[in-house]
């Protein structure tokens, strides 16, 4: 058992502190909408987390961080091998986006190719550690495929509930982890208020990620290992797209987390991307600053959510950082899409491609410099949605098996 450096829960929307159990979702006094933020002995992972001593970690996977989860396990040998994806200086992209400096963080190398890997293996060990044997979450995709996949390594149950939507390769990818799959006939609302039901009546473990606190710590890894793999000099922003805001709450926590520690000493501008066609944030963050459900209106469905679950998180990851909300088109998606596929060889799903069409609307908008660096996060794998993909792109030039017709195909 590894020393544990989580002392309590902070709730986010009242503040009521509650000593650390392992087992809290969301503040008793606040109810659903009471996220609860992880607090952790700074003092304790200082020693336990210094340059030298990851320098010397063999652990190749986001478990390298393991003094920044909330885990008790160190068993780590027996799951994926999540996280430690590749971070790439930009060899072309960084000019045509008009930047000095860009970096590539892939992460949709992860073993069910997304970044949502990060938070279902910290889910799914937390269910392990609190004896539980089904694990259940409600998802537009990815965090389902990655539910169903780190459970089938560790061998618990997975139910998943998905809406009618869902791209078929990560339907197939659930299929083939041996998930029990319930695909909900709705949109992604109805989808997140059944496994809700279903989770209070059978009592599963909850991996719905806007309720429960071990998600966002467990993708606060990207940011553990981006600030690392950039020896500790963070860019000057980091873009990331975001959907329930889960994913852009965890990486402010991770910065956060490593400014109070000491290994870095600013923590990076962050720059949100939705899609003009389901913006609630980018919304709020234009007008009064309430949330408003929006319609589900794009081909980037790990970011559709109408309804975002992890409000106060994301929303608090740009202010405090100082950063930015930026809406794009899905037209600008698919150029994004290629841009990146042509210039690096970094093939992204919708969502993720919205990512690199954000930062370039952001350089034309005159929120990011030229002369700042930016870590552009790729947070899922293009072959999840090869239909949306081959939107973005011609189809292939026909010809016959000889010189003479590929001379006069026209492609050469
Ligand atoms: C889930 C997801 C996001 C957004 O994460 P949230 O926590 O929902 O904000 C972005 N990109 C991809 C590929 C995702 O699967
Ligand atoms: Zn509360």
């Amino acid at each position: 058992m590894k020393k544990m450096f989580c002392i309590g829960y902070k709730c986010t929307l009242c503040g009521k502190e509650f000593p650390y159990n392992g087992k809290m979702l969301t503040c008793p006094e606040c109810g659903e909408k009471g996220i609860l933020d992880i607090q952790f002995d700074y003092q304790g992972i200082k020693s336990a987390l210094t340059r030298e001593k990851l320098a010397a970690n063999k652990n190749f996977s986001m478990f390298r961080y393991a003094p920044l989860l909330p885990l008790r396990n160190t068993d780590f040998g027996r799951y994926l091998r999540v996280g430690y994806t590749p971070l790439y200086k930009a060899n072309l992209i960084h000019s045509e986006l008009g930047l000095d400096s860009v970096y590539i963080k892939d992460d949709g190398h992860n073993p069910t190719g997304s970044l949502k890997d990060r938070a279902s293996a910290v889910a799914v060990a937390h269910a392990i550690e609190n004896d539980y044997t089904t694990i259940a979450c409600s998802s537009t995709g990815n965090a389902a495929s990655s539910c169903a996949g780190n459970a089938a390594r560790m061998g618990i149950k997975s139910v998943i509930f998905v809406p009618q939507r869902a791209p078929e390769g990560k339907l197939a990818q659930l299929l083939v982890y041996g998930a029990k799959v319930v695909s909900v006939a709705g949109d992604y609302r109805a989808t997140f208020e059944l496994s809700r039901d279903a989770i209070a009546k059978y009592g599963w473990y909850n991996r719905n990620a806007g309720i429960n606190p071990v998600m966002t710590e467990g993708k606060k890894t990207v940011a553990l290992e981006i600030a690392e793999q950039l020896d500790w000099n963070v860019t000057d922003w980091v873009a990331v797209s975001v959907g329930d805001g889960c994913t852009v709450g965890g990486i402010y926590n991770g910065f956060r987390d490593l400014k109070e520690i000491g290994l870095i000493d600013r923590v990076p501008k962050i720059l949100g991307v939705q899609s003009l066609g389901c913006c609630p944030f980018v919304t709020a963050a234009t007008g009064d600053g309430k949330l408003v459900p929006a319609e589900e209106n794009t081909l980037a469905d790990s970011i559709a959510v109408g309804i975002p679950r992890n409000p106060v998180k994301a929303l608090r990851a740009i202010r405090e950082s100082h950063g930015a909300w930026i809406a794009v088109s899905d037209n600008d998606i698919l150029e994004g899409m290629k841009l990146l596929g042509r210039t690096e060889g970094v093939f992204s799903e919708p969502a993720a491609a919205s990512v690199t069409a954000g930062v370039k609307q952001a350089v034309q908008d005159g929120i990011i410099k030229k002369s700042e660096s930016v870590t552009i996060i790729s947070t899922g794998s293009g072959l999840k949605d090869v239909k949306n993909a081959l939107k973005a792109v011609t189809r292939p030039v026909p010809c016959e098996p000889t010189i003479e017709a590929l001379e006069a195909s026209g492609i050469l």
